[in-house]
């Protein structure tokens, strides 16, 4: 599931050939995503000029010479670059077709993505709005997450999905990064001490970096016919290793249901 660093590590691959350039033409071949494309949004993009990329949270921003278009990947989305020649395959539902020969591609099985059309500043848009701080800007410190917790009864794993606490947060950075601050994903969020929410701030923000590096190091494979950016996949400790020996002192992961996500965690390495 792509989450903040897939989505940074494509705003990086698609940079070099999509930053300046001008869209020609967009192909909606299903419209049909999380809420449906825009009929307009075609004739709106034709002939648009890329003028900046970036990202906010899981939003990938394609900031254009009239608006943004906000593209969010859902459950199982991925953009990648070809050439106009390569047809599309069965779930590659919507191309910005460029000037320069290269098409940016979106492919989504499960159609729980979104390509949504800002006209003004992306940062008003409603789903942007209420954004809290960027995970790995200074605003997201222990200062913060320890205000912000505060009278919180909910667990420290959900607090952290909540996107206006911090954005872009997903399930499978949010257990790692527990998992490397020692925390338990359902410790009472207003439970944590100022150390501990030091602790998971400096956990977070080096999961994800790593979670970038990592990405990065797979970009030299992001561009040409078969340039599908595969998710590449950080070494795990805990997600998805329920029943599997803890990589640290060997104990048995355990996984509970929190907020309906599964939550995956290490009874000794996390209290
Ligand atoms: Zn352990």
């Amino acid at each position: 599931m792509p989450e903040l660093p897939e989505v940074e590590t494509t705003v990086r691959g698609l940079a070099p050939r999509v930053l300046g350039a001008r869209i020609c033409r967009v192909a909606v071949r299903e419209p049909r995503l999380r809420w449906p494309i825009a009929p307009e949004l075609a004739d709106i993009l034709a002939g648009a000029q890329v003028v900046n990329l970036g990202r906010r949270g899981k939003y990938l921003l394609l900031g254009c010479d009239r608006g943004t278009l906000i593209v969010h990947l859902g459950m199982s989305g991925s953009l990648r670059l070809v050439r106009e020649e390569v047809a599309p395959t069965v779930h590659e539902h919507v191309d910005l077709i460029l000037e320069n020969g290269w098409v940016v591609r979106l492919r989504d099985p499960r159609r729980f993505g979104a390509l949504l059309w800002a006209p003004e500043a992306p940062k008003s848009h409603p789903l942007l709005a209420r954004l809290g701080p960027e995970p790995l800007e200074p605003g997201f410190n222990a200062q913060w997450l320890y205000r912000r917790t505060r009278g919180r009864k909910a667990t420290i794993k959900q607090a952290l999905m909540d996107g206006r606490l911090v954005a872009g947060l997903g399930n499978i950075y949010a257990n790692e990064a527990l998992f490397h601050a020692g925390i338990r994903p359902d410790t009472p969020a207003e439970r944590l001490s100022r150390l501990r929410c030091a602790r998971l701030v400096a956990a977070i923000k080096k999961t994800l970096r790593l979670a970038i590096r990592a990405g990065g190091s797979s970009l030299r494979d992001y561009v040409g016919s078969t340039g599908e950016l595969g998710y590449f996949q950080l070494k795990l400790w805990v997600y998805d290793r329920a029943g599997m020996p803890c990589r640290a002192c060997g104990t048995l992961i355990r996984v509970r249901r929190l907020g309906q996500r599964s939550s995956f965690y290490c009874p000794v390495c996390q209290r």
